[in-house]
């Protein structure tokens, strides 16, 4: 059976929820307010965190949030990082506080999550929100599954019964996915490296998440035919981002498909965009 797979443009749709958040953003200054805020914390200097921040702040240029970057060395004590975080916590001006991962050893970035006021806490780490996540409560979710599931919702695949498959159980990816996958009455088998028979769970997915870091894992014949396929890994292979699925392979089987690349990273930055408003809608009463 030949399935015409819809290839999803994430920077698209990125771009469209990005105009809506600064529409909101220009009303909440036309009307006297100041701009929300994002305070970015980064410890030691690895370029790829350097380069996602630099993504992230250009992102909140884009719409009209303010941002700023705490930069400590690579030999950061933890009371050195809890001392910026609390600087933010306690500053009103800030609406949204991010600590980019991963932090250098020995830091524990648990630790730090736990640091951060749970009403900036735009990555939706802090186990207040985890918790609320969990008990369906208002809460600010980590922004990749936020975006899969907007990328789900603006490509109207149905959820609602529907069987979905989720690779990898991380706090930042595969539980909180898969929570919010159930919450849209999706029947969910949530996998990890231990699963026994990989393979034969992937191929009952309606939806199938693969959250994983190891590339080109999800192939042609691990996909049923007509499924939505969300690939969100990222691993650089001989100088080459590189996908959690055989893109290629599962085209003509899946009924949709997310890119490596253009697909569900920019929707990420997006959610970051969004859950920073929130925070600040939430904070100042806005
Ligand atoms: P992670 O914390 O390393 O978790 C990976 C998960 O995959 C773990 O639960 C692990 O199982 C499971 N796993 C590893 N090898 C497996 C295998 N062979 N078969 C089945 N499951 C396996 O990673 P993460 O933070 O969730 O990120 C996952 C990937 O997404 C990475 O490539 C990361 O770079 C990418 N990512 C992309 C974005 C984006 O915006 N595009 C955002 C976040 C992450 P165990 O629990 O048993 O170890």
């Amino acid at each position: 059976m030949w399935v015409e797979t819809i290839v999803v443009d994430g920077l698209a749709l990125a771009q469209e929820i990005r105009k809506e958040i600064a529409e909101a953003v220009g009303r909440h200054v036309a009307s006297g307010r100041r701009a929300p805020k994002l305070a970015v914390v980064r410890v030691g200097d690895d370029p790829a965190s350097a380069s996602y921040i630099h993504g992230k702040r250009r992102a909140c240029v884009s719409v009209g949030i303010d941002s700023s970057e705490t930069h400590l060395p690579a030999t950061a004590r933890p009371s050195d990082v809890a001392a910026a975080v609390a600087a933010h916590n306690a500053d009103d001006g800030v609406d949204g506080i991010l600590v980019q991962l991963p932090l250098p050893e020995p830091l524990d970035a648990r630790a730090i999550m736990r640091a951060i006021d749970p009403a900036k806490d735009v990555d939706g780490l802090h186990p207040i929100n985890a918790g609320r996540l969990f008990q369906r409560v208002p809460a600010l979710v980590a922004c990749t599954p936020l975006g899969i599931l907007e990328i789900l919702r603006r490509y109207e695949i149905p959820l609602e019964g529907a069987e979905a498959v989720v690779i990898g159980r991380s706090d930042i990816v595969g539980k909180p996915v898969a929570v919010l996958l159930q919450q849209a009455n999706a029947t969910v088998t949530q996998c990890h490296s231990r699963t026994r028979g990989l393979r034969e769970h992937c191929r009952r997915a309606d939806v199938l998440v693969a959250a994983v870091g190891v590339p080109k894992l999800v192939k042609r014949d691990w996909v049923k035919p007509g499924a939505a396929v969300i690939d969100v890994g990222v691993t650089l292979v001989d100088g080459v981002l590189t996908g959690d699925v055989d893109t290629e392979g599962v085209s003509g089987v899946a009924r949709l498909v997310t890119p490596h690349r253009r697909g569900v990273g920019p929707m990420t930055i997006t959610m970051l965009l969004r859950n920073t408003l929130s925070a600040y809608e939430q904070r100042t009463g806005a």
